[in-house]
């Protein structure tokens, strides 16, 4: 069966999303598990656009292996050059050079005539062969650029060396059968295409269709992200994507080297990260993308599986069991339940987690995968701990005026303070924020409860901004002060571990 290539751009098109933003780290171990999930490209950035995006498709193409890591370029000499350096030491780089195509682009944003496009296009990709024979080029805009124009470029390019070129969607305007149809005359018109591929977005939430209506013309790869994100609607959702075409290969005919069972560990992994999690009606990676409500389905589920289900969750990775680890749970289970949840861990690690979880039980009766799965983010996204919270109380109720006392470490030196506030969190943070002496501004604070009950969790991410950096903190707790406390910490010790490095690059 002929393989679709899926080329993850999560790092770069979802990345440059607000809300989304990474750093080196977290986009690195984001690498690695796209990796794992064995995508055929990773897009890791754009590398002329800050020295953080140079940095991260650099370290992504040094030390991810096994797949292609890509870098974008637009068609200009120093962009290309760039690409390169960050890119050069990959196992297999993908010079990525884009230009925009349609009138509308070349007329207010370019200023450029077609001809002028058209020599620069070449150009690129000349300059690109120089360093590799892996180049793809993409015409932004396409849908909406003269479909006479597209094919004369798309010759010339090829002419030029590229071996992929692709053909966005870029403001998500396109409807399948007009896509399709366009994939369809330019692989009539220009067979000599070694690779089409598609890039789709969700504007009208149609990119999965779109993709899949560009295969079936004759796309042989598919730009998309993990849970859909990206530029404003976002892109085509791989995990949609790619379930589609496992699915409903009886129709379409295609598979995917994707290893299916690493979508569900993959899709949480970037929430955790982000602290953006996905709606829980979403496809294939929502809480009730396999949960059956309705008396009629769940009876019909009882006797089999097949009268509702068209994939079961362990195909894409949920894990299948329902033990529950509490306080007498060993070593060995914790070990398996991490794996079973698609993370491999080096064992001093997992030794480490492991404590924490004991903790966790102690105070928590039934620890649920979703608890692990916070454990692990907690763990995993560390940054030089500048900041400690020490101890944390709070009076509030009708009476009081919510009060906090917070013992913190700051620099190794034990501080000490007391604050008001409006609630009790608002009295906690602000104490924080004395203890501390930050002038970052607290733009985003959301609860969220990990599994059902009242003894659940408290998820607590608070989102803070500084001149123009953004980070995300993320606590967990049972109680969700300490939680808040956790996760604004967390943040804070997260910016100025941000501002060191651009202290370095400065
Ligand atoms: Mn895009």
């Amino acid at each position: 069966m002929e393989h679709v290539r899926i080329f993850d751009t999560t790092l770069r098109d979802g990345e440059q999303s607000p809300g989304f933003s990474m750093n080196v780290e977290e986009k690195l171990r984001m690498a690695q598990q796209l990796a794992r999930l064995n995508v055929d490209v990773i897009e890791a950035g754009f590398p002329i656009s800050s020295p953080g995006d140079f940095e991260a498709v650099k370290v992504i193409a040094q030390e991810v292996r096994g797949v292609e890591v890509a870098g974008l370029a637009r068609a200009e000499a120093e962009d290309i050059d760039r690409a390169w350096e960050a890119l050069r030491h990959a196992e297999r780089p993908l010079l990525h050079i884009v230009i925009a195509t349609s009138d509308i682009h070349l007329k207010y944003k370019l200023r450029l005539t077609r001809e002028e496009v058209m020599r620069k296009a070449v150009e690129a990709v000349q300059r690109a062969r120089s360093y590799t024979d892996n180049v793809e080029f993409s015409f932004e805009d396409s849908t909406r650029t003269d479909l006479e124009f597209l094919c004369e470029i798309a010759r010339e390019v090829v002419r030029a060396g590229a071996r992929i070129l692709n053909f966005p969607d870029t403001v998500g305007y396109a409807i399948p059968e007009e896509y399709g149809q366009m994939i369809r005359q330019i692989r009539e018109r220009v067979p000599e295409i070694p690779v089409i591929s598609t890039h789709c977005h969700d504007d009208l939430g149609l990119a999965v269709a779109n993709s899949l209506a560009a295969v079936r013309a004759g796309a042989r790869q598919v730009e998309c992200t993990v849970n859909g994100i990206g530029e404003r609607a976002g892109n085509a959702a791989l995990e949609e994507v790619v379930m589609a075409l496992r699915v409903r290969r009886d129709v379409l005919g295609f598979s995917t080297r994707v290893i299916t069972e690493q979508i569900y560990p993959t899709s949480r992994l970037l929430s955790h990260i982000t602290g953006v999690g996905v709606q829980p009606n979403k496809a294939v990676v929502g809480r009730n993308a396999f949960a059956h409500e309705s008396g009629i389905h769940q009876d019909g589920v009882l006797k089999e599986k097949l009268t509702y289900e068209i994939m079961r969750p362990e195909d894409v990775g949920i894990p299948k069991s329902t033990l529950v680890l509490g306080k007498h749970s060993g070593r060995h289970a914790f070990r398996e339940r991490l794996r079973e949840l698609g993370y491999e861990l080096p064992p001093e690690k997992v030794e480490e987690l492991f404590r924490r979880f004991k903790e966790l039980a102690d105070r928590k009766k039934d620890v649920f995968d979703e608890d692990l799965e916070a454990l692990v983010a907690d763990g995993l996204a560390e940054v030089p701990q500048r900041y400690r919270l020490l101890h944390l109380s709070v009076v509030s109720g009708s009476v009081a005026i919510p009060t906090a006392t917070v013992v913190m470490e700051v620099d190794g030196v034990e501080v000490r303070r007391a604050g008001f506030g409006d609630g009790p969190v608002d009295a906690a943070l602000r104490t924080i924020a004395e203890i501390t002496g930050t002038r970052s501004r607290r733009v985003k604070y959301s609860v969220d409860s990990i599994t059902g009950g009242t003894e659940a969790q408290g998820v607590v991410t608070v989102q803070l901004e500084e001149e123009d950096l953004t980070v995300v903190g993320r606590g967990s707790h049972t109680d969700i002060i300490m939680a808040s406390a956790k996760a604004y910490v967390n943040a804070l010790n997260r910016l100025e571990y941000l501002k060191a490095r651009q202290r370095r690059w400065a």
